[in-house]
C-alpha cells in the first residue's frame, strides 16, 4: 500500500511550533510562584542557608573603637613631623601598655608613646601605630622611630567594617557563613527567616520496583526518587517522599490531592508524555490548573507546570537524566522563589571544548561534561560520552552541564562553550 503518515511533533524534532522557549517557561514559573509568607525567629546558627525575612540594620559600629592592627607603639603622628628630614629619628618615652580587651586609662602627650597589642584600643592622644619591628628600643629606655611613616598607619577605625545604622541584610538574602559572623559581630543572636518550603515528590510508573525487591522481567528500579531526594536534601526544604504511584488515574489523582494538602510544591516524575499510561495529564486536568509544556530543551522537553489548590505542581519527565536537568533548570528557580529568596542565576564559566559537538539550532541542549582548569589558565571541557536521557551515569561521570544555547549550530574544537559546574546548593 502506498502512502504516507502525517507525524505529530515529538522530541525527535529539532523545532516544533508548539514548543515554548526555556526563557518563556522560566518567566511563567516566576509569575505563578508565590513565596511562603510565614517566618520563624531562630538562633543565628540555625539560619545558615535560610532566607532572611527582615531587613537588618547595624545598631553599633564594628569595630566599636579605633584599635591597633599590629603589635607596636601608638604615637601622635604630628610628633614625627616636627623635623621631617630624610633619615630623621624621633624618640619617644613609653608611658604604658594597651592590651586587647583592656581599657587603658592613659593620655599620651607629645613625645610619649604607648606600647600597644593588636586589637587594643588606640589610647587618647594617639593616631598612628608603628609596628614593633620598625622601632628600636634604646638602652636609655626610649623608643626610636624613623620618619618613614604615614598618618593613621596600622589603625583600624571605629565603624571601618560596619557603620552604625547601615543595612547589612535584606529580606530575600540567603544567610551564608560570613553573614553569621557579621550578625555575631553586631551582637545579634536571633534572626527572622522564612519557613522552609515543604516539597512532596513521587514517582509514577507501573514498571518501577523499589530497591528492596527483586526485579521481574520488564521492571526497573525506581532511581528518580533517589536523585530527587539527593537534590532536594541539598536545599533548605522539608521533604515528603510519597513513594511510587501506579499508572492509574484514580491512584494518581488521590496521591496528587494528598500531596497538595501537605506541601507547597509537588513534584512527580514520569507520565507526562503522550503514552496510553500517562495519567498525570488527565488527573491534573481534573483537580488543578495545569499547563502542559513542550520546552525547547534537550533533554526534558515535556514538562507539566501548574497548581493544585494552593500548591505548585511540577511534573518532570520520567527519564533519569531529564529529571536532573529539568530539576536544575526549572525546579531550583521555583524553590528559590518559594523560599522567599531574591532571584539569582547559577554561575557559568566559559570553557574551550576539546571535542566537536553536533547540534542543530532550535533548542537549548544540556550535555553532561567534564571540565578542568587547563595549564594555560583556561577552562576546558569535554562530554562524558553518550548523552542519552536514560544514561544516568553521565551525571556521575560528569562535573558540569555544558549549555549549548538555542542558536548554536554545533561546536568545533577550541570553541568556547558555557559550562555550569554541578553544585546543587546553588539556590
Ligand atoms: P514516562 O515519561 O513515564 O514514559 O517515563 C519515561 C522513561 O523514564 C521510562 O520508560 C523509564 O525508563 C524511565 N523512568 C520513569 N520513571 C523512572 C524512575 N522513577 N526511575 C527510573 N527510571 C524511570
Ligand atoms: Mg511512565
Amino acid at each position: 500500500m502506498k502512502g504516507s503518515i502525517t507525524s505529530t511533533p515529538s522530541c525527535a524534532d529539532q523545532t516544533d511550533p508548539n514548543t515554548i522557549s526555556v526563557a518563556q517557561a522560566l518567566s511563567q514559573i516566576e509569575s505563578k510562584t508565590i513565596s511562603v509568607k510565614q517566618s520563624v525567629l531562630l538562633p543565628i546558627r540555625e539560619c545558615l542557608g535560610r532566607i532572611c525575612s527582615e531587613s537588618i540594620r547595624s545598631s553599633i559600629n564594628v569595630p566599636g573603637h579605633a584599635n591597633s592592627a599590629m603589635d607596636g607603639y601608638a604615637i601622635a603622628f604630628s610628633d614625627l613631623q616636627i623635623d621631617l628630614r630624610e633619615g630623621h629619628i624621633t624618640t619617644f618615652k613609653e608611658i604604658g601598655c594597651s592590651y586587647a580587651g583592656q581599657n587603658l586609662d592613659a593620655v599620651c602627650k607629645s613625645g610619649q608613646c604607648i606600647q600597644i597589642m593588636t586589637g587594643a584600643v588606640i589610647p587618647e592622644g594617639c593616631d598612628t601605630v608603628i609596628m614593633q619591628e620598625q622601632t628600636e628600643q634604646r638602652d636609655d629606655g626610649l623608643v626610636a622611630v624613623d620618619s618613614n611613616h604615614r598618618l593613621g598607619e596600622n589603625v583600624r577605625y571605629a565603624g571601618e567594617d560596619i557603620k552604625q545604622n547601615t543595612v547589612i541584610l535584606n529580606q530575600g538574602d540567603k544567610i551564608g557563613p560570613a553573614d553569621l559572623g557579621v550578625l555575631a559581630s553586631l551582637g545579634i543572636a536571633q534572626l527572622n527567616v522564612f519557613r522552609k518550603p515543604i516539597v512532596a515528590f513521587m514517582s509514577t510508573g507501573d514498571e518501577l520496583t523499589s530497591i528492596d525487591k527483586p526485579l521481574e522481567k520488564g521492571q526497573i528500579y525506581d532511581s528518580n526518587r533517589y536523585t530527587l531526594f539527593g537534590m532536594l536534601a541539598q536545599l533548605e526544604v522539608d521533604i515528603i517522599d510519597l513513594g511510587v504511584i501506579q499508572d492509574d488515574f484514580h491512584s494518581i489523582r488521590s496521591a496528587l490531592l494528598d500531596a497538595a494538602n501537605k506541601a507547597d510544591l509537588v513534584i512527580t516524575t514520569g507520565g507526562v508524555s503522550v503514552g496510553q499510561a500517562d495519567f498525570i495529564k488527565t488527573a491534573l486536568e481534573d483537580i488543578g490548573q495545569p499547563d502542559f509544556w513542550k520546552i525547547a530543551i534537550k533533554p526534558g522537553r515535556p514538562l507539566t507546570f501548574g497548581k493544585i489548590e494552593d500548591s505548585l505542581f511540577i511534573g518532570l519527565p520520567g527519564n533519569p537524566v531529564a529529571v536532573m536537568v529539568t530539576f536544575n533548570h526549572f525546579v531550583i528557580p521555583a524553590i528559590r522563589q518559594l523560599s522567599g529568596a531574591t532571584p539569582a542565576q547559577a554561575p557559568t564559566v566559559r570553557a574551550a571544548s576539546t571535542e566537536k559537538m553536533r547540534k542543530q539550532a532550535g533548542r537549548l541542549e544540556i550535555q553532561r561534561g567534564i571540565a578542568s582548569f587547563g595549564v594555560d589558565g583556561q577552562w576546558q571541557v569535554c562530554k562524558t560520552g553518550k548523552q542519552g536521557s536514560g544514561i544516568l551515569t553521565s551525571m556521575t561521570r560528569g562535573n558540569c552541564f555544558i549549555l549549548l544555547r538555542e542558536e548554536s549550530n554545533g561546536v568545533e574544537i577550541g570553541d568556547l562553550v558555557e559550562v555550569q559546574l554541578f553544585d546543587w546548593s546553588q539556590i
